[in-house]
This record gives C-alpha cells, structure tokens and sequence, in this order.
C-alpha cells in the first residue's frame, strides 16, 4: 500500500511548480467498481483535461470520466518550462505543407489560435496560474546560431541587432534575436490543476491513482475496475511508450530543468528581463528560460541521456551533467545570477515522433481517439488537440478537423537497440557541436550527418 504522507512528498518533488502548488496535492478518490459513461480520457494532463473540458462544454449531457494513473498534473503537464507557444508541433514538411502556403497559413493560425484561447479560459475559468503574455525572444550568441535564426524566420521578418537585443535584455556577447509576440508564460501546475478544477465544476468525473491497465474500443480496464464508454481517448503522451504496442511510437527523450531561489526585483531590473518574458537560445541543445512570479528564474534543456532498459523511470528525472550545462549556461548568460543558489532540479519525459510531429487520430467507427506527440510544444499544442478532439469526436467538420495534423501518419522508430544508440548518438552529438561552435565562431557541419533522425525543416 502507498502511504498518502509519502505520496504527496513524491508528487511535490516532481517540479517546482508542483513543490510551491499553493493547494492540496491528496489525490481525487479512484475508481471504485464497475462504471458506464459515454467518454472515458485516459490521463489527465493537458490533452486529457483540454478535451474534456471543451467536450463538456459542448455537449454539457454527455457523462465524462477522466482516469489517471497517480494525480492531475503529475506527468510533464505540471513540471514543464511553462512556456504557452505559438507555432506549429512539428514541422511543415512533414505535414507536407511546403508546397501549400494557404493550408500552412491556416495550420499556423490555428496552432497560434491556443495562445489567446487558453488566456481567454484562464479568465473565464479564474485560474490562478500567472498566465502572461508578454512574447519570447530567442537569442543568437555566435554566428552558426544567428545563421540558423536567419534560416528560420519568414518572409517580411528581421532579426534585432545586439543594441536592439539590449533594450529586451542584457545577455553577454549576443549577435541577434527574434521576438515572437505569440507567446505566454504560466506556471504550468496551476494551469493543469485549475483546468482539472474547472473540469469537475462543469460535471466532468476525475478519478485519480486509477490506471488503465488495458484499453480496448468501448472499455478501459483498471485494478478496481473496468469502465465502459462509447468513446475512448488515449491522452497519456510519453507514457504511451509504457504499453508494449506502442512502445516505438515515441522517443521518450528527457528535458530536464533548474530553478534558482527567489531573485531580487533590482537584479532583474539590473539585467533587464521584464516579467513575463520567455528567453531561449539557438545551440543545439537549446535553453529556454522564464522568470517566475515568485522571481526565480527556470531554465531547462535536453540532453539527459536515454536508458535502453528503463527510457521512462524516475532516475532519468535528474542528472547531474545536464544540472551543471543548465547552471553554465546561467553563469554565461546571465551573470548576475551566476551565484544564485539552485533550489530545485526536475525533468520529464518528451513525446518525440520519428517525424518529431504531433498527431490527432479518431476513429468513429471504433470510438478511439488519440493525439500527442509534440515534442516539448504540448503546453498551448494540448489546447488545440482538446478542440479539435471535441468536433472528431461530435462527428463536426470544421476548420480544425481539416488540419495536417488530423490523421498524421507516423512511422514507428527503429527497434531497439537502434533508437537507444540512435538517441544517444543525437545527444552527444549535439553536445559537441555546440561546443566547436562556442570555441570556434563556425558552423559544426558533421550535425546534418543526424538529418536521418531529426525534424526535416
Ligand atoms: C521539463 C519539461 C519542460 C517542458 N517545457 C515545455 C514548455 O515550456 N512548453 C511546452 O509547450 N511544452 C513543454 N514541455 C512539454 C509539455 O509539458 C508536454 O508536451 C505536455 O505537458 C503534454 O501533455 P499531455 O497531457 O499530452 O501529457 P502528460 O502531461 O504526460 O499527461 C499524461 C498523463 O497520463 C497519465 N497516465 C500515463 N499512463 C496512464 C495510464 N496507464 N492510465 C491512466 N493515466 C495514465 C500520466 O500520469 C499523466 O498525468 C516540457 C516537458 C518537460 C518534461
């Protein structure tokens, strides 16, 4: 038997967001017997919970059950970067998108549609979960990075200057810097918490520490349970990885993250990051970062190594070279903070694709649906899977069913050993290019020796 004293200590332990949840983390009853309802969501991180939610709200007599496997928030929905972003998860060419500037239009103005759409709910809902949108701006500190800046912004866009960098942010040795205004930063466990929250009031059931041990069409079977439901939606991402079925669907590929002690005002005065703003580089192993509204400042990246016979287990949550990369990169980019104390370091596992691109999948005949895989873009892509979700499953075409991203095709990746040495050859890769790249000024050619496995731009 769990202990619950000890349960709630392992679920605070996952993040910071989760340490500092200014509520009760005891989890929600489980299920308890039989049941029949019309829907049943496995997982209740964001794409489970989004889908309910607008489900719910657009068919307020359907009887909806949310079954999790420990609590709301417990998977990469409440330990993530908190960064709301627009822009597709995935890449255009794999939803074969080159040679389709209207479609593409549409596909990005949907996925940048989920930024002001979680915003408005969050309002509406009252969630108190710091949401704001004040953009994010990725910085270039050598030329290789500002190359692949330049290589990635769209026609009519322009890169800022270092003295226009300056007057966002002061960040030694910067070359150039994209500002993005579709863009939010959250605290991500009060977001997947309150939405839980705003879930139950609307009518939907959520039943904790109650995990799907098998899923067929019309039923998911728990230990104290089987529910029965006419509809059946898989929003367990990474974890999906868990099932034998699945297991290659996904690289669970590991972003880990740091967070400092509360920062005074006047050094972030000093270093010029006003509140709300994201801040990301272009290495290969890139950092994203944002300052709290408890004024620490969370950063987090990859490059935690991938474990053959456990990919997803609690060890690979933190590790101490990705930690000291991550306080590095604080040194260097941030001086001011270079001596603050690391109060917390957590991590989660990613849903990477063989295509590193989301997919929305239903099947009316059978009653399953799935979606996920957003490699790290899951935080405002998750919103766009709820809606999208709840017209598939009410049987409405609309502008969302229409999208690349519905019925996306994946192939699997190789059979292991392969993905194993493949992911680690990725990581360690990447590691040294960034580091030729820092040394030298010059772009570290032998990377496109990894386009085989990485996302075709
Ligand atoms: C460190 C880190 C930083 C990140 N930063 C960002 C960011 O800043 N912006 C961004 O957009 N994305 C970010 N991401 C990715 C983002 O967090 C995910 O894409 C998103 O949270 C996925 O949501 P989800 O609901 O699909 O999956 P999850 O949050 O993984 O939820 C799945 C749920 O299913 C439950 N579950 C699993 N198996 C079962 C079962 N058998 N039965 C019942 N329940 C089960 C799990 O416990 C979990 O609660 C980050 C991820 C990590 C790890």
């Amino acid at each position: 038997m769990n202990d619950g004293a000890s349960d709630i200590g392992r679920y605070r332990s996952r993040s910071l967001w989760l340490d500092e949840y200014p509520g009760s983390l005891d989890p929600r009853p489980p299920l308890q017997g039989d049941l029949d309802c019309d829907i049943a969501i496995i997982g209740a991180g964001f794409t489970g919970l989004w889908t309910a939610y607008y489900l719910k709200r657009e068919a307020p007599d359907a009887r909806i059950v949310v079954l999790e496997k420990e609590i709301a928030g417990f998977g990469p929905s409440g330990r993530n970067g908190g960064w709301v972003q627009g822009g597709m998860a995935g890449t255009p060419s794999a939803y074969g998108l080159r040679n389709d500037p209207d479609l593409l239009a549409r596909a990005n103005s949907a996925a940048d549609s989920s930024v002001d759409e979680i915003g408005a709910v969050v309002e509406l809902e009252g969630i108190d979960c710091d949401f704001l949108e004040a953009g994010a701006l990725a910085i270039a500190t050598s030329e290789p990075q500002r190359q692949r800046q330049l290589a990635e912004i769209g026609p009519g866009q322009s890169l800022l200057s270092p003295s226009e960098t300056e007057e966002w942010i002061k960040v030694p040795g910067v070359r150039s810097s994209f500002f993005s205004p579709t863009a939010a930063r959250v605290d991500p466990a009060r977001l997947v918490r309150g939405l839980a929250d705003a879930c139950e009031r609307s009518g939907v059931s959520i039943l904790e520490r109650s995990a799907a041990i098998e899923v067929t069409p019309g039923t998911v079977r728990c230990a104290s349970g089987t529910v029965k439901a006419e509809t059946v939606i898989r929003a367990t991402e990474a974890f999906t990885t868990q099932t034998k079925a699945y297991s290659r669907q996904f690289l669970p590929l590991y972003s880990l993250m740091i967070a400092t002690e509360p920062i005074p005002d006047s050094t972030w005065g000093e270093i010029g990051w006003k509140d709300g703003l994201l801040i990301s580089d272009h290495h290969h192993l890139f950092f994203y970062a944002q300052r709290t509204r408890g004024g620490r400042l969370a950063i987090g990246g990859r490059g935690s190594p991938y474990r053959l016979r456990t990919p997803i287990d609690d060890r690979n949550e933190r590790n101490a070279s990705v930690r000291s990369r991550l306080e590095e990169t604080v040194a260097r980019a941030f001086p001011l903070l270079a001596e603050a104390e690391v109060t917390h370091h957590w991590g989660g596992p990613l849903a990477v694709p063989r295509d590193w691109s989301m997919s929305i999948g239903f099947d009316p005949v059978a009653g399953t649906g799935w979606a996920g895989g957003y490699t790290g873009h899951g935080v405002a892509a998750s919103n766009l899977s709820g809606r999208t979700m709840t017209d598939l499953v009410l049987g409405r075409e609309s502008e969302l069913t229409v999208m690349p991203w519905v019925g996306h095709k994946v192939r699997n990746w190789e059979p292991e050993p392969l993905r194993f040495l493949a992911s680690r050859a990725i990581i360690a890769m990447l590691e040294r290019a960034d580091h030729y790249e820092d040394q030298n000024g010059r772009k570290a050619g032998y990377v496109r020796l990894l386009q085989p496995f990485l996302a075709e731009k």
